[in-house]
């Protein structure tokens, strides 16, 4: 006798009808969760690797000359499975396996940025005040400036000297290394303070990176600690202070990335905006045999100011990177453009039962749902938004379902709530089908983001069905 009972009409026509989705962990087939979790040290250790743009791109060169690229040259032979790239002044890195058809039939592009969030040093930084030395900051991306005073951050970046050398600087890393932070008021003394909106509790002039405190021996001059700083920073990098002229340093948290949570589901890390991203588009191009259609990684830099500039997604480079492999086959860029396919690879906001007044709950996305894809970013009525077509969507649905990547639907907030962009409308305006997608986060923009260590995995998942995708 069968035990099943028949299922009623009205549960049969749930299962047909209706859009129900499970966690991704009820989806996610046992076999995978070691990938899983082998996937998400190997990038807690790409995190860890780069705190910059700059420090993000050679390490991504690092990771591809390890797995046989090659750096491209203008005017270069490639074949079906050459595997190239191409940095852009050290800041950006666009990365390419050779597919075996032509390149008219268009390529499958993942694009990220490397970018994130920081203060930078201004050109004339250092000075000293009451005898305690810091470093006037100019923040670089939309951050909320309160979160970051009296945390641990590091310095990182290049002093370029007048005699062409460029110094590398990065301390506070290293065990054993000096730190830096930015003060705020004691509470006893924050009455005033404590009144003022989160917004102007702290001021962008405040932002002022403590460096020293200790006077320059036996001398009766003025600036005597101010004296002593540089002192030590020409012994080390012989430089003076004229040289932070031409110099890009930035003071970045000095949090490692660490798993969170009792069951190490998550990772809270500086940075996830959006290397979470760029580390998946990295990982899927590495290990990509010979697809059918080219297959390009593209990591920008200044997405988070705008995607203008040499490094930008705004530049030229791009065009100029791709225009070069169509030459040597003959192929118009044009025509190579408009039958390609772009995901916009970039981090959401994931829903937050601690805030749920600004998200919508039936169009967030959640932690552990999969990659999130957002058909627009923008604000307001779609404003700057890059409005994937229904077909763009529907194609994203046929490779991801294909390919088993847990995914969902996400929009950033309520309506008329506030807002945000990606380099989607960038490449959406060179002709491209472009879509967003990309990992949700938990305090996006804060000095300590978290990500789901699933969505982590299910996006480079997704970025590796856009590359071996054949139609
Ligand atoms: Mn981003
Ligand atoms: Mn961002």
């Amino acid at each position: 006798m069968e035990e099943n009972k028949e299922k009623s009409l009205a549960d049969q026509k749930r299962e047909a009808l209706l859009y129900r989705q499970k966690n991704g962990y009820d989806r996610l087939p046992r076999e995978e969760e070691p990938l899983l979790e082998e996937y998400c040290a190997a990038y807690k250790k790409f995190l860890d690797g780069g705190k910059t743009e700059r420090e993000c791109a050679a390490y991504t060169v690092a990771l591809a000359q390890a797995r046989g690229f090659r750096p491209y040259t203008r005017g270069q032979a490639l074949a079906a499975g050459d595997k190239i790239y191409y940095a852009n002044r050290g800041k950006a890195v666009m990365l390419a396996v050779i597919g075996s058809r032509g390149l008219e039939e268009g390529i499958n592009i993942c694009a990220a940025h490397i970018d994130s969030p920081r203060l930078d040093l201004k050109p004339n930084p250092l000075y000293e005040d009451s005898e305690l030395a810091f470093l006037k900051t100019h923040y670089y991306g939309g951050l909320r400036k309160y979160q970051w005073v009296t945390i641990p951050l590091e310095l990182r970046g290049v002093v370029a000297l007048k005699d062409g050398r460029l110094v590398d600087v990065s301390i506070g890393g290293n065990p054993g290394d000096p730190q830096f932070t930015v003060d705020d008021l004691l509470p006893h003394l924050g009455a005033d303070q404590a009144k003022k909106t989160l917004a102007e509790g702290i001021t962008g002039e405040q932002l002022n990176l403590l460096v020293g405190s200790r006077p320059f021996r036996e001398d009766e001059g003025s600036e005597r600690v101010k004296l002593a700083v540089l002192d030590i920073l020409n012994q080390k990098y012989g430089i003076v202070e004229e040289d932070f002229i031409s110099a890009e340093l930035s003071a970045v948290p000095a949090f490692r990335a660490a798993d969170i949570g009792f069951d190490r589901s998550l990772i809270g890390a500086y940075g996830h905006d959006d290397r979470v991203c760029a580390y998946a588009a990295l990982a899927a191009l590495l290990e990509l045999g010979t697809p059918a259609r080219t297959a390009v990684c593209v990591l920008a830099d200044k997405e988070e100011v705008g995607s203008m500039g040499v490094s930008g997604m705004q530049s030229h480079a791009f065009d100029h990177f791709i225009s070069d492999l169509c030459d040597g086959r003959q192929v118009p860029l044009k025509t190579c453009f408009e039958n390609s396919f772009c995901l916009s690879a970039d981090v959401t906001a994931a829903y937050d039962p601690n805030f749920p007044e600004v998200y919508e709950k039936r169009n967030s996305a959640r932690a552990n749902y999969g990659v999130g894809l957002c058909k627009y970013t923008g604000s307001r009525g779609k404003g700057g938004a890059s409005d994937a077509a229904a077909e763009v969507v529907g194609y994203a649905r046929r490779i991801f379902d294909k390919a088993g990547v847990v995914w969902q639907m996400a929009e950033l907030g309520k309506v008329d709530q506030g807002g945000g962009g990606t380099v989607a409308l960038y490449m959406a305006n060179r002709n491209i089908d472009t879509l967003d997608a990309g990992v949700p986060v938990l305090s996006m923009h804060a000095p300590f983001e978290t990500v789901s260590k699933l969505d982590c995995y299910m996006t480079y998942k997704a970025c590796k069905a856009v590359y071996e995708a054949e139609e």
